[in-house]
Order: structure tokens, then C-alpha cells, then sequence
């Protein structure tokens, strides 16, 4: 695999909300692995990338996505959809479950549940639209799981399982309770449609009580997806849980600005996370993620760089994955922006602030070139990188 040299970068985003600026202009490549970070790096390289002076910051990673097979999306009936994210500078996505299955019955029999998830699994380790990275086989949680199965997708690789359909009545029966704990003993997060039913009309509904009850690692689209929970029991989980908070495209802005305003009470910015709870009924919305980093930094006052962190290294960290970070020793997934010609801001993170998109030039995945000079999906950077060699 070749190696890449990005010298010129005028902001280096980390992703880390601990630590979102670095102190950088260079960042070398080798074998799909960032090796180093730092200044005027000079390396002999396969290819340099001259940032001239613009943004670089980590692959932007949906943590919330339904994918079905394919780079295909039969919720929308859109081919390609992945390939047009990708221009919207998203790296990775994580399913929610392959719900959108055309003729799948919702909740899913026990043993149809778990051979889609393995199938999901099984077809996404060998497939990466465009270069885009999806971890997929998601395992929808219904009644009538064995111990046994949650072998079989620890044993798959899948890291993911998801309360949905599962009917809360059934709660004191201990079940729901027993997934929760075998999937944690396995290091699997388990992550909760919250709020209100979604699209299929068949999701249950969960605030709360539900919440407190079942413990999950992540609640799923916490303002809404598309119908938030009350507020008093979305302020509650900020200040009485220690869980993963993750806010979509799908939901309810005004949800979304009172919850970034508890979490920053809170102290909590490390566990929100953004995804877009797309393909569904929202649409598919290629710049649905830089959408989401503007509406944090321009409307709830989110600093533009721990709003990027909400979208890249929580994320990994939430999910027990090793991307989001543009640090040494992680995967070389990475994007290139600036801002766009008749903009009033000054640069890509200064769109952020003003609430306007920045436009995508380059993006990197797995020390791979996928996209360079513009992209497809954002208006043209005012200065796009350059490339020379490979
Ligand atoms: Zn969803």
C-alpha cells in the first residue's frame, strides 16, 4: 500500500474533545495507518497532498445509520447513497440495524433477527462502497434470543445490538435485562431507539424509566428520531446516567439545543455523539453530518472543534472502535475542507461557527485517496488541495 505525505494544513482537527486542536501542518500515511502528526514533516512519500493552508480533520463517522445490502437503500430507493455520503465527508457509518429490508417482518422472528445481522456482517466485512467503512450486522434485540446466539455474533465480529421492537411489558420477565448483561460480557454495546415510534409504527416507545431500567451503552437519538422523549426525562439521563447520548438528523432541533445546553451544564460534551438515523423517512442526506457539526457550533454553541469530536472520536470511543482520532497509530481516514467562495466565514471551522457548510476537497480512507480536488455533494472549497504523484 502506498504512502501519503499532507503537508500545508492550516487547522488539524483530532477529534479528541479532550484535546480537539493540535499544533500541526503535516500528517504522514503509510499502509492505511497514520504514522506521524506534527510540523513540516519531510518524508520521502508515493504522494503529496498540499492542503494549502486549509482544515483537515478526522473521517466523519454516522453513528447512526440504516443500511440494508449493497451500496442501495430500498427506504429510499436510492442507489449509491453510501458513494454520496462519502462526499459529505463520512467515513464510516454504524448500522442500526438492517431494518429496511423489503419484506422483513417487523419484530423479526428470534432466529430471522440473528441470520440477518450475520448476513449483514458477514456481506459488510467484504464490501466498502467507494471506500466507505460500514459496520454493519447490527443484531435487532426481540424475544426469544439465547445465550447462545449472542456467541455467535461476538464470534461474527458484530459489536452492536439494538433495542427496538422489544415489547417493555415483558421487562419484569428479566430477558431484556439478561441481553443487556450477555451482550456487555462480551463487550458489545447495546444501544435503545429512544422516544417515540419511528416510521414503521412498530418501535416501542422508551423514556426514562425504560432507560434506567435496561442500562443500555448508547441512547439512540436522544432528541428524537424522529420524536424525542418528554424533556425532563432527556435532561434526566444527562444528569442522572452516565450514558452515551446521541443526537440525529432525524430528530428535534429544539430537543437538541436544550440538550447541548445540559450537557455543557453537565460537564457531559464527551458523550454526545451525532449520526443522521438515515436512509428512512428523513431522507438521504450526503451532507446531513456537516449539517449536524453547524447546527451544534452555530445555533447550540458548540466550539466547532469539540462539535467535529461529537462526530468522529466519541463516536469510535462509544462504540469501541479505533477510528475517529487523526493521531498517530490510528486508521488514515481523513477529510480536507475550507470554506466556500461567497461564504462570510474565514475558514472551514469558522463555517461551522456561522452555520454554514464548508465544502469537502479531499477525504482519505484507509490511506487511500477516495476523493480529491472537490466533492461531488458540498459547492467547491475556495482552496482546494493539490495532489502530486501515485
Ligand atoms: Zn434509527
Amino acid at each position: 500500500m502506498s504512502s501519503i505525505l499532507i503537508k500545508n494544513i492550516g487547522t488539524l482537527v483530532t477529534g479528541d474533545i479532550e484535546n480537539p486542536l493540535r499544533d500541526a501542518d503535516s500528517v504522514y500515511i503509510d499502509d492505511g495507518v497514520v504514522r506521524q502528526v506534527g510540523q513540516a514533516i519531510d518524508v520521502p512519500s508515493d504522494q503529496v497532498v498540499d492542503a494549502g493552508g486549509i482544515t483537515a480533520i478526522p473521517g466523519l463517522i454516522d453513528s447512526h445509520s440504516h443500511p440494508t445490502f449493497g451500496d442501495f437503500t430500498p427506504a429510499q430507493n436510492s442507489l449509491g447513497w453510501i458513494t454520496h455520503y462519502l462526499h459529505g465527508g463520512v467515513t464510516a457509518l454504524i448500522s442500526a440495524g438492517e431494518l429496511h429490508l423489503p419484506g422483513l417482518s417487523l419484530p423479526p422472528p428470534p432466529q430471522v433477527a440473528l441470520s440477518l445481522a450475520l448476513l449483514a456482517k458477514h456481506c459488510w466485512n467484504n464490501l466498502r462502497p467507494s471506500g466507505a467503512t460500514v459496520y454493519g450486522g447490527t443484531l435487532l434485540l426481540v424475544p426469544g434470543l439465547k445465550e447462545e446466539d449472542f456467541d455467535a455474533i461476538a464470534e461474527a465480529g458484530i459489536r452492536l445490538v439494538k433495542f427496538i421492537f422489544y415489547d417493555y411489558s415483558l421487562l419484569p420477565n428479566g430477558e431484556a435485562g439478561r441481553y443487556v448483561k450477555w451482550a456487555k460480557e462480551r463487550q458489545i454495546k447495546v444501544k435503545i431507539h429512544s422516544g417515540g415510534v419511528s416510521r414503521s409504527g412498530v418501535s416501542q416507545v422508551a423514556g426514562f424509566d425504560i432507560i434506567q431500567q435496561l442500562s443500555p451503552d448508547i441512547v439512540g437519538h436522544i432528541t428524537g428520531g424522529p420524536i424525542p422523549m418528554p424533556e425532563e426525562d432527556v435532561v434526566k439521563i444527562v444528569t442522572e446516567t452516565d450514558q452515551y447520548l446521541e443526537i440525529c438528523s432525524s430528530g428535534n432541533l429544539r430537543m437538541t439545543a436544550r440538550l447541548l445546553e445540559v450537557a455543557r451544564d453537565q460537564g457531559a460534551f464527551r458523550r454526545v455523539l451525532v449520526g443522521t438515523d438515515t436512509p428512512g423517512g428523513t431522507g438521504v442526506i450526503p451532507r446531513g453530518m456537516l449539517r449536524e457539526i453547524g447546527f451544534l457550533s452555530s445555533v447550540a454553541a458548540v466550539p466547532p472543534p469539540m462539535a467535529i469530536a461529537m462526530a468522529t472520536g466519541n463516536v469510535g470511543r462509544a462504540h469501541g472502535l479505533p477510528i475517529g482520532l487523526l493521531k498517530e497509530g490510528r486508521p488514515a481516514h481523513l477529510v480536507l475542507l475550507d470554506r466556500i467562495q461567497g461564504s462570510v466565514a474565514e475558514d472551514a471551522l469558522d463555517s461551522f461557527a456561522k452555520g454554514d457548510l464548508p465544502g469537502v476537497s479531499v477525504v482519505i480512507t484507509d490511506g487511500v485517496i477516495r476523493i480529491s480536488g472537490r466533492s461531488q455533494q458540498t459547492p467547491p472549497p475556495e482552496r482546494p488541495a493539490t495532489i502530486q504523484g501515485g
